[in-house]
């Protein structure tokens, strides 16, 4: 930049249905926090997702990846549609970039905002956050199908855990609870899984010990899920494998009140590939096209990308300016309002000083 601002360079796929409509709203939204905090962003655009692959059958093209490796970060969407098999939308486009870019960290912040009633008594005061593995573990390639068509027909899928990527996602846990309230609880089912699941125990203990500052709980995925329920405000870095992550971290949103508002981090934490932040939430083909899409959840993955970016003041505005406008009433249907994507956006873009 002539001027010498810092810009960004980030790399969007708004993707399908509701993404085309809430991608544009949360850009409106952080490039008026990036002004006011003296930095740009520059947005380049990727048309990719169910049209790309009806039109040449994929989900992107073959030099997808090379393209998005460019960028400082990845600003998605959501991707997927009814036509299109979820198969197709997770290995052709978001496990590649996953993996391609060592985004091993899915980091996801569950917290009660005002004015988004929770389901479950005593969540109010909830603030956890989920440390998912997002490499490796349980969805992995290796296995197969054997007597294929006869009476012992089987499959078989392995899980794969190595130390290495154990050990780098328990650091990460441990690093952000010493920052936060110092508890890192690991989520297991040790005593059913009996080879990988004691070696993510031994791993965890290893890798915690000695640190100061941070205790670690480990408590198997069904009391878990139970515990989660029923005391949602006794957790506060939650660290699990692929498939565990992935669970509770739709179990801790629903506590939380609306997937709509749940923000996702696909984090490479060294900063030697782009991350990806997205909301939680899908295309949902059900509402895409009507205007009524809450722009929250797109908006704090928003926010969670300014922070990686080294801009945690302007992140922490586009959070402030969304709970503000929530706190005042201003409200989606999916939280029980009557606003619609366009007058929650300019609600938010005035307190981030857009002029009326
Ligand atoms: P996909 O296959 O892309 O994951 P989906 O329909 O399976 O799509 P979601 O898109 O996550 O799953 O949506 C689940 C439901 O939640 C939708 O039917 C929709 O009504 C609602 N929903 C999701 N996101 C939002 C949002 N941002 N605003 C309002 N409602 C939402
Ligand atoms: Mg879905």
């Amino acid at each position: 930049d002539p001027t010498g601002a810092r810009v960004h360079d980030v790399a969007v796929i708004a993707g399908d249905g509701i993404g085309r409509e809430v991608v544009p709203a949360a850009i409106r939204c952080l490039d008026l926090a990036a002004a006011r905090h003296g930095f740009g962003l520059a947005w380049r655009e990727y048309d990719w997702g169910s049209d790309h692959y009806r039109r040449h059958g994929a989900m992107m093209p073959p030099d997808g990846l090379d393209r998005l490796h460019a960028h400082d970060a990845i600003f998605l969407g959501a991707v997927g549609a009814p036509d299109i098999p979820d198969t197709e939308t997770l290995w052709g486009l978001l496990i590649p970039i996953r993996r391609r870019f060592s985004q091993y960290v899915n980091l996801r912040p569950v917290r009660t905002l005002p004015g988004v009633p929770s389901p479950v008594r005593g969540a109010d005061t909830m603030d956890l956050v989920i440390v998912r593995e997002n490499v490796e573990g349980e969805y992995s390639e290796v296995g197969g199908r054997i007597y294929r068509g006869e009476p012992a027909e089987a499959a078989i899928q392995e899980a794969v855990f190595t130390r290495t990527g154990i050990t780098r996602v328990a650091a990460f846990a441990a690093e952000l609870a010493a920052g936060r309230r110092g508890l890192v609880t690991s989520v297991t089912k040790s005593n059913g899984i009996v080879h990988t699941m004691p070696f993510w125990d031994e791993v965890v203990e290893q890798t915690l010990a000695g640190r100061p500052g941070v205790r670690l709980e480990k408590i198997l995925v069904d009391a878990m899920a139970a515990k989660l329920v029923l005391a949602p405000t006794a957790f506060d870095v939650i660290v699990a494998s692929n498939l565990f992550g992935d669970i509770l971290s739709d179990l801790a949103g629903a506590i939380a009140g609306s997937i709509g508002v749940a923000p996702s981090a696909n984090l490479n934490p060294e900063r030697d590939h782009p991350s990806m932040f997205e909301p939680v939430h899908g295309s949902a083909p059900d509402i895409a096209g009507q205007g009524v899409a809450n722009p929250v959840g797109q908006l704090w993955a928003g926010a969670m990308m300014l922070d990686h970016l080294g801009e945690p003041a302007a992140a922490a505005d586009v959070v402030a300016a969304f709970e503000a406008v929530l706190a005042a009433g201003v409200r989606t249907p999916d939280l029980g309002g009557t606003a619609g994507t366009e007058e929650f956006t300019a609600a938010v873009a005035r307190h981030l000083g857009e002029a009326p």
